[in-house]
């Protein structure tokens, strides 16, 4: 089977071709990510492989149709970039990656918590310049400090766990609460209450029309004062002008994401020597409390390993004909 991979990496490439060896899949690896203007490109092809910043709208998929695509292996989890009514009523069939190394994000996540605390990003480029002084350097201890874990699944119950494992007080809000979140201590309460009472916020729910701009400025006005809010999820979640006047009026504290909102257009390629044009982004930029990392928290080996095999898995079951273990469904 000859597959399409859009948006492709040099690390894509190293790892679908290992996950695929000795298997009827063939690989044809495309920059460009996926958009109404690369979707040609994928005419010829039955079957193509995706990532979270290509666009599958509506428009998109009409392209794709148009030529022999019927198959979509996402290679990640979340999948809120496809119009996933207007794939099933094209046939076309979608399949992700559920779960492949939540361990990554919850780590990542910790990371930037840690980071955002004791300035190790400042800490390394003054040693390194023979400034030795402590001045702004100085964090809290995180033990006893609440956390607040907003969305409970797999990567939420991770990170709970880790956060327990530094001495913190727990308090969780899911639609659906988690036994395991439960047995380590955490204290399932109303979102508000959350905001309300939390040091730390990390955002472990996904992108849906009822989690947009979850953290908007009427929710930013009910936080503690000075929280720290952590986002691994996805950009969506958080208004991102409604957080820089929290940030300018110190409602927020310090900020660390992994994702931001207009991120499609930014991360994953090397933008260095190109004037940014999104303002916005460029704002937060100037902050000292906010730390941005280009949607890495997936970015270990293990998990691209991972992500490599399951849509292997997806596209031999496409391939057999057989049902999509992983398809992702129309709710
Ligand atoms: P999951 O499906 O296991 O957990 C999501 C949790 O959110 C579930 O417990 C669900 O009940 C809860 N939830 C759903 N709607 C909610 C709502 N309205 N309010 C509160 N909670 C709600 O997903 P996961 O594997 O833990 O991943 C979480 C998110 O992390 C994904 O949706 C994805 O967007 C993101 N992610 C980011 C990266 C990265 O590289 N930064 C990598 C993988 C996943």
């Amino acid at each position: 089977m000859d597959v399409a991979v859009f948006g492709t990496k040099s690390y894509d490439r190293e790892f679908l071709e290992s996950a695929a060896e000795g298997s009827e899949i063939r690989w044809h690896y495309i920059e460009p990510r996926l958009t109404e203007a690369t979707a040609p490109l994928a005419h010829p092809f039955q079957a193509i492989c995706c990532f979270v910043n290509d666009e599958i709208s509506a428009d998109v998929l009409e392209v794709l149709a148009a030529g022999k695509t019927r198959m979509i292996a996402m290679r990640c989890a979340g999948y809120n970039n496809v119009d996933l009514p207007k794939a099933h009523e094209l046939g076309i069939q979608v399949a992700r990656v559920p779960a492949y190394s939540p361990y990554a994000v919850a780590e990542h996540a910790t990371g930037l918590i840690l980071t955002l605390n004791r300035k190790y990003h400042k800490a390394y480029n003054r040693v390194r310049e023979g400034d030795f002084s402590l001045s702004g350097l100085l964090g809290f201890d995180l033990n006893g400090k609440t956390v607040g874990v907003i969305g409970t699944g797999k990567i939420g119950q991770l990170f709970a766990r880790i956060m327990h494992g530094f001495g913190c007080d727990l308090l969780a809000y899911d639609v659906k609460p988690a036994d395991d979140c439960v047995a380590l201590g955490a204290q399932y309460v109303p979102l508000d209450e959350l905001l309300a009472k939390s040091d730390i916020i990390s955002l472990h729910c996904p992108l849906l029309p009822a989690t947009r701009h979850l953290i908007s400025g009427e929710s930013i006005a009910k936080l503690k004062p000075g929280a720290m809010v952590i986002n691994t999820s996805r950009g969506g979640l958080i208004d991102t002008r409604a957080a820089i006047q929290g940030l300018k009026n110190g409602q927020i504290g310090s900020l660390g994401i992994d994702v931001y909102e207009e991120e499609a257009e930014l991360f994953f390629e090397d933008k260095s020597e190109t004037v940014i044009q999104d303002d916005v982004f460029a704002r937060l930029m100037t902050f000292p409390n906010v730390l941005v990392t280009g949607h890495q928290g997936f970015f270990t080996q293990n998990a691209l390993q991972a992500i490599a095999e399951v849509t292997v898995d997806n596209l031999k079951q496409f391939d057999a004909g057989q049902p999509l273990t992983n398809q992702v469904k129309v709710d």
